[in-house]
């Protein structure tokens, strides 16, 4: 079936292009020698490339807009508005291979776009940039339609010549002009997304990052750097970078830190083969809510006199775990762990989060058994997302799982990472175990 509304879209997407491309080949013609010995023509196609980028930027947002009309048409009210905003944030972000978050950002922009058809225009001819009319969306967003479109329009005069922060300043003047009480609702309204965030670093190291109310994160770090200068004077060899930082998990882990390890009450999964935990080999280590680490760092989380030690034990092709009832409907807590040992990362296409259920990919119902190689680990909003409307998970005999979002899209994610194969000590301590039970 032929869509004559994105055909008009395609078509003027690649005139625009064409008219860049034209427009920058004249300007190579009219180059001195002297400008072309020292790289003017690759100045001119960075320059290129960076407007054709905007120009299919903003006419990826008309594409959004029209996506959301058409999808609400369709639904009317048989989904939630939830619901449906998330079946569309997933969908942008898969056919852009990536983060859900990036296809909520994605849509989000293309409604406030709406609110300041200026702003878009300049996006779709290429003469601002994204993060631009970006800043001026976040600046704008409790205003209603029609006030944003009148800073829209007094705005947009001045915004060629405006960097994202620039822009935002001036944005938020005109806000204020027009609606003072505007600025506090949007504090009152910040702190409604206050979190923290922990992100994987080189070196076993993380970030831990808190999005919180500036005036008690400044506090908060005033008091950290006292604290840490005192100590510094009192004659702690540590930095007071360092210290800040060991004060700060103090605080927070509500216990001492020791120089090495971890002392407190809570659990830190660490996957690794038996050969690598007795220090016969040096084999990666998993930890849990970070991904790989060396074995030294692992063995020495273990060690701490502190932990549990679960054995998982899988057949001889490494993937499925073996002693366990297949019958089961729940996920017995052995196989969810051992998922989620091995899955650090939601099983949906270019989904990051963190896993946070278990899912049988093969519904229970209709056969599925309760196996690793059947199960998948999922962030909780994919694995509701998979049971809306028109989503589907099919999974062939390889383990290879294809994703197909409501408009008949597919995205296929490879086969989840089996367990390493068995080692040799693996295999024994199954032989034991087979022999204790006969
Ligand atoms: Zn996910």
């Amino acid at each position: 079936m032929s869509d004559s509304e994105m055909h008009g879209v395609l078509s003027a997407l690649l005139e625009r292009v064409g008219d860049a491309v034209s427009d920058a080949a004249s300007t190579l013609d009219d180059l001195t020698d002297e400008d072309v010995a020292a790289g003017a023509a690759a100045i001119v196609a960075v320059a290129l490339s960076e407007t054709v980028v905007r120009i299919a930027q903003g006419v990826q947002a008309d594409a959004v807009t029209a996506l959301d009309r058409r999808r609400r048409e369709m639904v009317g009210s048989s989904m939630t508005e939830h619901d449906l905003c998330r079946s569309l944030f997933v969908e942008i972000a898969m056919a852009r291979q990536a983060s859900t978050t990036a296809g909520e950002t994605t849509y989000r922009l293309a409604r406030d776009l709406e609110d300041h058809p200026e702003a878009h225009a300049l996006l779709r001819d290429g003469k601002v940039n994204q993060a631009v009319v970006a800043a001026v969306c976040r600046e704008t967003v409790y205003l209603d339609p029609s006030t944003r479109a009148e800073v829209d329009r007094e705005l947009a005069p001045q915004l060629r010549a405006l960097g994202p922060k620039r822009a935002a300043a001036a944005a938020r003047r005109l806000v204020l002009d027009h609606e003072p009480h505007a600025a506090y609702e949007r504090t009152v309204r910040a702190r409604e997304e206050r979190h923290v965030h922990l992100r994987p670093e080189l070196d076993a190291m993380a970030t831990l990052s808190i999005y919180a109310p500036a005036a008690q994160l400044v506090g908060v770090w005033h008091r950290l750097d006292a604290e840490a200068s005192a100590r510094r004077s009192d004659g702690d060899p540590r930095t007071i970078a360092q210290l800040a930082c060991d004060l700060a998990l103090e605080a927070l882990n509500g216990a001492g830190v020791t120089s090495g390890g971890v002392a407190v009450d809570v659990e830190v999964g660490v996957l690794m083969r038996p050969e690598t935990m007795f220090g016969a080999d040096d084999a990666a280590a998993v930890l849990q809510g970070y991904g790989p680490v060396p074995a030294e760092l692992a063995r020495g989380l273990v060690a701490s006199g502190r932990s549990w030690v679960r054995r998982f034990f899988t057949a001889a092709d490494g993937h499925q775990i073996t002693d366990v009832d297949p019958r089961r409907r729940r996920f017995p807590e052995v196989v969810a762990r051992a998922v989620r040992a091995a899955d650090e990362y939601c099983a949906r296409p270019w989904c990051e989060c963190r896993v946070r259920e278990i899912d049988h990919v093969t519904a229970y119902a209709a056969g599925g058994e309760t196996t690793r190689a059947n199960a998948q680990g999922l962030c909780r909003s994919d694995n509701l997302l998979k049971q809306t409307r028109r989503w589907r998970v099919d999974t062939d005999h390889a383990g290879v799982r294809t994703w197909t979002t409501p408009t008949g899209h597919q995205y296929v994610a490879p086969a989840p990472p089996g367990v390493a194969p068995p080692s040799v000590l693996e295999n024994h301590l199954r032989r034991l175990l087979e022999v204790s039970r006969g």
